[in-house]
C-alpha cells in the first residue's frame, strides 16, 4: 500500500497557526516564552511558530534549539551519533516558560531526554510540549500540551514529515 497524505501544506500552516494562538492563550500573553525546536524538524517547526507568535504579538517569539544527542537513554547503542548544536536565547531558559517542539511524539524517550538537557541550561517557571504529530505508543509518562494531529498508528507505521526548508516538499504521510 502507498503512503496516505494525512496532512498537506495547508493543514500544517492552520495547525502551527492554532498552536501558536494556544500557546499565548495558555501562557496569558508573549511575555516569558522561550520556545525550542528539536532538530532537525523540530527547529524548522519551532521557528516557523517563533515567527507566528512574533506577528500576533511583537517580542513573544524567542527561538533556540536544544539538541538532545547526549542525553539520549540509548546513547551506547549507536556510535554515529554526533551532537548538534544546542541554541538558547540570550536571555537564558531560567524563570521563562519553555515550548519544547518537534515533529512527531512517540516512545516520549526523546522528550524524557530534552527535560534532562535542559537541566543542565537553567530551571524554566515551567516547560510545555508542542508537537506537529502524536502517533500515541508512550513508553514513559510524557504528554503533549499542543498536538497538530493525533494519529493513532500501528508500530510498523512510519511517519514521513517532510517540510519545505529541508526536504523540499511540503507534506505528512504514513506508510504501512
Ligand atoms: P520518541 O523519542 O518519542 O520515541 O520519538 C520521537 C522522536 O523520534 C522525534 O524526534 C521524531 O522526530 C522521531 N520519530 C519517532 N517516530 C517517528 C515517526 O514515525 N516518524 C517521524 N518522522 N519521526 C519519528
Ligand atoms: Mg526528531
Amino acid at each position: 500500500m502507498p503512503a496516505r497524505t494525512v496532512l498537506q501544506p495547508s493543514d500544517i500552516t492552520r495547525a502551527l497557526t492554532r498552536i501558536s494562538h494556544e500557546i499565548l492563550e495558555s501562557n496569558r500573553g508573549g511575555s516569558d516564552l522561550v520556545i525550542l525546536g528539536i532538530p532537525t524538524r523540530g527547529v524548522v517547526l519551532a521557528e516557523r511558530v517563533g515567527a507566528i507568535l512574533e506577528s500576533i504579538e511583537p517580542g513573544s517569539g524567542t527561538v533556540g534549539t536544544l539538541d538532545i544527542t547526549m542525553y539520549r537513554d540509548d546513547l551506547g547503542r549507536n556510535l554515529t551519533r554526533t551532537p548538534r548544536p544546542t541554541r538558547i536565547p540570550p536571555g537564558g531558559i531560567d524563570g521563562k516558560t519553555v515550548v519544547l517542539v518537534d515533529d512527531v511524539l512517540f516512545s516520549g524517550r526523546t522528550i524524557r531526554a530534552a527535560l534532562d538537557a535542559m537541566v543542565d541550561l537553567g530551571r524554566p517557571r515551567a516547560v510545555r510540549l508542542a508537537v506537529l504529530v502524536d502517533r500515541g505508543h508512550r513508553e514513559l509518562p510524557i504528554r503533549a500540551d499542543f498536538v497538530g494531529k493525533n494519529l493513532p498508528s500501528s508500530l510498523a507505521e512510519r511517519i514521513n514529515v517532510r517540510l519545505d526548508e529541508i526536504d523540499g516538499v511540503e507534506e505528512v504521510t504514513i506508510e504501512p
